[in-house]
């Protein structure tokens, strides 16, 4: 996709081109790949914002992997999270004695992974890690550990690489920053 394509009107600047998201998946890809040798871990997409960069990470691992997917409940239609999360989605299977990770698109308030760590680490998972595309550590609301991230970004609301506003911007090919007058007085 070309960046003069009509959604690029929506946003307020790039904030990282497709070639840079490119690069830092690739170093989490080499970085997973080199902490789990001899391991095989349970990658796991919460959908549908990081389908994106799940797909493109788990093809940068160099080790034996399996998928799976996940559905909780998202921001809908506002940019701001009601606090609330609700499991859509479950695991198809089993993650008792193994090693997962969660990977994430974007880490806000925290709420939804702390529910989610909570959630898996109760079902007898060996270990536990968190990838991320994106961490706002300035949003935080609880304490959580975010073992990998590939970019620490401002207090901004940001679309596209797999991310929405009310569905649209998935598929642009870049991350940017959405311009208020889209979402004001929503
Ligand atoms: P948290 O539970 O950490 O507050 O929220 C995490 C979820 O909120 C993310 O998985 C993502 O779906 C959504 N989110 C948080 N910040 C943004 C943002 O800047 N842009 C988009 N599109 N979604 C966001």
């Amino acid at each position: 996709m070309e960046n003069n394509c009509v959604m690029y009107n929506d946003l307020d600047g790039i904030l990282y081109t497709r070639e840079q998201l490119a690069e830092a998946v690739k170093k989490l890809g080499q970085q997973i790949t080199k902490d789990y040798e001899g391991k095989k871990p349970v990658m796991i997409c919460i959908l549908k914002g990081a389908s994106v960069f799940f797909v493109d990470l788990i093809r940068e691992i160099d080790l034996p992997l399996e998928i799976d997917f996940m559905v909780v409940s998202s921001y809908g239609a506002s940019t701001k999270s009601s606090g609330e999360v609700k499991m859509v989605k479950d695991l198809d299977r089993s993650i008792n004695g193994r090693d997962v990770i969660i990977v994430e698109d974007i880490v806000d308030s925290g709420m939804t992974l702390s529910f989610l760590k909570r959630t898996l680490l109760g079902r007898g998972a060996n270990s536990l890690r968190i990838a991320t595309l994106m961490d706002k550590p300035a949003r935080r609301r609880v304490e959580l550990t975010v073992d990998y991230s590939c970019f620490e970004i401002p207090d901004a609301f940001v679309v596209g690489y797999g991310l929405d506003y009310n569905e649209t911007y998935r598929n642009l090919p870049d991350v940017g920053i959405l311009s208020p007058r889209i979402y004001a007085d929503k």
